[in-house]
């Protein structure tokens, strides 16, 4: 795919340092002419080619250059130079989600439910857009400046007009028909959305081990028990419990998800669980 050669560096005002990745590093940035606040992820190409990464990124911009969804991050364009590759992505003000579990240890099933109803809604979009994402998890949630839930990083999705037989990481997240190295499809994500959903609420995820084919053994005995503490409503363990389905045709659909009791009990509609004081919604401008 050829990058459209009319961005360059030089159209953007580079601000903070944001974090970095194993490819590279990203910026907050200012497009020039609109005054756009964006994030710039600039990766280095001698990286890209070290861990052969060519083929995942390829497929990360042509997958997420064509969704456009409210809890997807969007990329709104890519340039290259002699040395790097950067994206132009939509800034995620509050980052990662990953971040914010570990510091509130769980949520409360307001929180957990509103996030999930969003990962619902943006997966049932990507799924009709015949996008699996496969690598759904805590870290590659990022939150925007209204703490609405973006889904980012498309490194691991794959086009899912035929069933997929490649095994994609990490272990936690992993579906059982994944591990057992099965044809697979969409029903992985909404396995991993389960998984989610009981790290949300217990704030580590369920089928975890201090071995690694401990973990893999668990998943695909679907070893799954509800600790006693937090106290966890029964709506929220049913929908967990019908998420985690060995039988991948026997999980809730998205649209299930969407329409169970819990969500529509404690969602907020809106997507965001922050209060705002007063100014309404607040723009995200400066650098
Ligand atoms: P990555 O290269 O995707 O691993 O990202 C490196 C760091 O930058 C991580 O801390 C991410 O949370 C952060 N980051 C990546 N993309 C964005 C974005 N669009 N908005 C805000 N932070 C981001």
């Amino acid at each position: 795919m050829a990058a459209p050669q009319e961005w360059s560096m030089s159209d953007f005002e580079i601000g903070k340092y944001i974090g970095e990745g194993k490819f590279g590093k990203v910026y907050l940035a200012r497009e020039k002419q609109s005054g756009y606040v964006v994030a710039l992820k600039v990766m280095y190409k001698a990286k890209l080619e070290k861990y052969r990464f060519h083929a995942h990124l390829r497929r990360e911009i042509e997958i997420q250059h064509g969704l456009d969804h409210p809890n997807v991050l969007r990329l709104f364009a890519w340039f290259h130079d002699e040395e790097r590759v950067v994206l132009v992505l939509e800034y995620a003000a509050r980052s990662e989600l990953y971040k914010v579990l570990r510091a509130a240890g769980h949520f409360t099933e307001r929180t957990a439910a509103t996030y999930v109803a969003s990962l619902a809604g943006a997966l049932a979009y990507c799924h009709k857009k015949q996008v699996i994402h496969r690598d759904i998890k805590p870290e590659n949630l990022l939150l925007d400046i209204e703490g609405r839930l973006k889904i980012a990083d498309f490194g691991w999705a794959a086009r899912s007009n035929a069933k997929r037989h490649t095994l994609c990481r990490p272990p936690f997240y992993l579906a059982p028909e994944m591990i057992e190295k099965k044809a697979h499809d969409h029903a992985v994500d909404n396995w991993t959305l389960g998984i989610l959903c009981y790290e949300f609420l217990y704030s580590s995820p369920p089928f975890e081990a201090d071995e690694q084919d401990d973990t893999l053994r668990r998943i695909v005995r679907v070893d799954l028990t509800f600790p006693s503490s937090p106290c966890v409503s029964s709506e929220a363990k049913d929908l967990i419990t019908k998420n985690c389905e060995f039988e991948s045709s026997k999980r809730l659909s998205l649209e299930d998800i969407m329409k169970h009791p819990w969500i529509k009990k404690n969602a907020e509609p809106s997507g965001s669980c922050i209060k705002q004081k007063g100014l309404g919604r607040v723009k995200p401008v400066l650098i």
